[in-house]
């Protein structure tokens, strides 16, 4: 029995110089917070000074070297000397104010002070008996959300990883408050249009909604819901004994950045009794901006609101949010019951985070929305949206005065443009202009279609994005469009 003990007790005293290397000295651990800076630094010099855009051959790229694993200790001043991670590295760089294509945000600094002492603490955020603190600041970002918007008490919400499991914490809460049973979801409407984001459709799938009647409501000629069309489609499905669950509207679209007549929409949803769902991903936050408001007017009519920090507030990616006017629609949508949770059922702390999201153990996530609001001040961010606004307007001006076909005035920060040669198809030419815009890269946009036709788009929301960006887009348009008219794009 004694013999068994004293072997045991030194085996494990013998495992303990192994083990204990998981707890590096306070030295070592300020040797690599030095060398995570300095990593840092050398980034951001590169951001400010690169392109960012860094074309690249498929073929051309291998990192198995880098991502070799060991069984034994590798130095971080190393890896981060290697190719996966220099600053300059194929393809898109997001933190440059360059770039201007998608939906960029940029990511504000102490947001990643916030996410390294998230992590050096490892606080429990997804609970309140186990971090009432570290609860309590995600409420209270969430209850800043709320009464940004107007919400009424009652409201509530989750910050996410992002808007697309916003959009499906929304969608699935709709399903549920709608108490329609699964045998009813293949009569079910839902009212959206074709230029709503992606991650909807999905959401509905994954909701198990794929197979209930998705409308694509018809457009204006600025790609907005027409709301006399919503209105005669619930009216002709009602008649035909479908069940309208919900109109989702879109508060700043991916493709033309513009607002769906939300307050219209808000009135036809009331009448009919149907869920309100706007994606808000995108525009949201330039809720923001009071001379905004009534670009965005009716969204704070929402029953479900996505908006999305890592846009919106510049943070780096990983944090959306989803806003409910009525925290329990939410609460009854992501309930759930373990015997082993019992001890923290009981603490009177009200919902967590838990109760109101798909997740149970999460990151301290407010941490990283919170240092920028509160070390900035909300008067920068508002600054810098009204910045976004105004820098998309002078783009929108110039680039049609060097000859450019554009859409119409911005409504928020995208806008687009295209080239129509004299002759030739203009498609060739502006898939050609895409192409050159990305071999340059000083300047990133992207391109989409619409109504069949090439358009390249120009997303104004990364807070590192100045007249400076825009004076660059426009000198590399220039050069571009005079390279190609030397030498058209031939039809095939
Ligand atoms: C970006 C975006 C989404 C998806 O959000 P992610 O944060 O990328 O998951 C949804 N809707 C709109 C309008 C968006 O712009």
């Amino acid at each position: 029995m004694n013999d068994d003990r004293t072997a045991l007790e030194k085996e494990l005293l013998g495992i303990e110089k192994l083990t204990s290397t998981l707890e590096p000295e306070s030295l070592q651990f300020k040797e690599w917070v030095s060398q995570a800076h300095q990593y840092a630094e050398d980034f951001m010099e590169h951001t400010d000074n690169g392109p960012a855009w860094i074309p690249y051959l498929p073929g051309s790229l291998s990192w198995d070297q880098d991502l070799l694993l060991s069984e034994g200790p590798s130095s971080l001043d190393e890896f981060l000397a290697s190719p996966i991670m220099r600053p300059a590295h194929p393809g898109l760089n997001p933190a440059s104010g360059g770039h201007l294509g998608y939906i960029p945000g940029g990511g504000v600094l102490p947001a990643a002070i916030g996410d390294f002492l998230a992590a050096v603490t490892n606080r429990y955020a997804g609970i309140a008996f186990a971090d009432p603190g570290a609860v309590a600041m995600e409420h209270s970002l969430v209850r800043w959300m709320t009464e940004l918007f107007g919400f009424p008490p009652e409201a509530g919400g989750t910050l996410t990883s992002g808007g697309s499991i916003a959009n499906l914490v929304a969608i699935t809460a709709a399903r549920d408050a709608s108490g329609l049973k699964p045998s009813q979801w293949e009569r079910a409407t839902i009212y959206g249009s074709s230029q709503m984001h992606h991650c909807i459709h999905k959401a509905l799938r994954i909701a198990g909604l794929g197979h209930s009647i998705l409308r694509e409501v018809p457009l204006d000629e600025e790609f907005r819901i027409r709301p006399d069309r919503l209105r005669e489609m619930i009216d002709q499905d009602k008649q035909a004994g479908l069940i309208p669950l919900m109109i989702i509207g879109s508060a700043g679209t991916t493709d033309t950045g513009v607002v769906d007549p939300l307050d219209i929409m808000a009135d036809i949803a009331e009448e009919g009794s149907i869920w309100f769902h706007v994606d808000g991903a995108y525009g949201g936050f330039f809720y923001l901006l009071d001379s905004m408001r009534s670009a965005l007017r009716g969204i704070e009519r929402a029953d479900s609101l996505v908006i999305d920090p890592h846009k919106g507030l510049f943070l780096p990616y990983g944090t959306g949010a989803v806003l409910l006017r009525d925290v329990q629609l939410l609460a009854s949508s992501q309930h759930y019951q373990a015997n082993y949770m019992q001890d923290a059922r009981k603490s009177g702390l009200g919902l967590s985070p838990a109760d109101l999201s798909p997740e149970l153990t999460r990151h301290f996530r407010g941490l990283r929305m919170f240092l920028p609001l509160k070390i900035f001040g909300i008067q920068a961010f508002r600054a810098c949206l009204w910045e976004k606004v105004l820098l998309c307007r002078l783009f929108h001006r110039e680039v049609a005065a060097l000859g450019f076909e554009t859409g119409p005035e911005p409504m928020l920060s995208v806008t687009r443009f295209r080239w129509v040669p004299r002759s030739g198809e203009p498609n060739h030419w502006n898939q050609r202009l895409i192409s050159e815009i990305h071999s340059d890269g000083r300047i990133f946009l992207s391109s989409t279609t619409l109504n069949g036709e090439v358009w390249i788009r120009f997303a104004a929301l990364s807070f590192r994005t100045k007249m400076t960006h825009v004076r660059t887009a426009l000198q590399m348009l220039t050069e571009i469009k005079e390279r190609i008219h030397a030498s058209p794009p031939i039809a095939e």
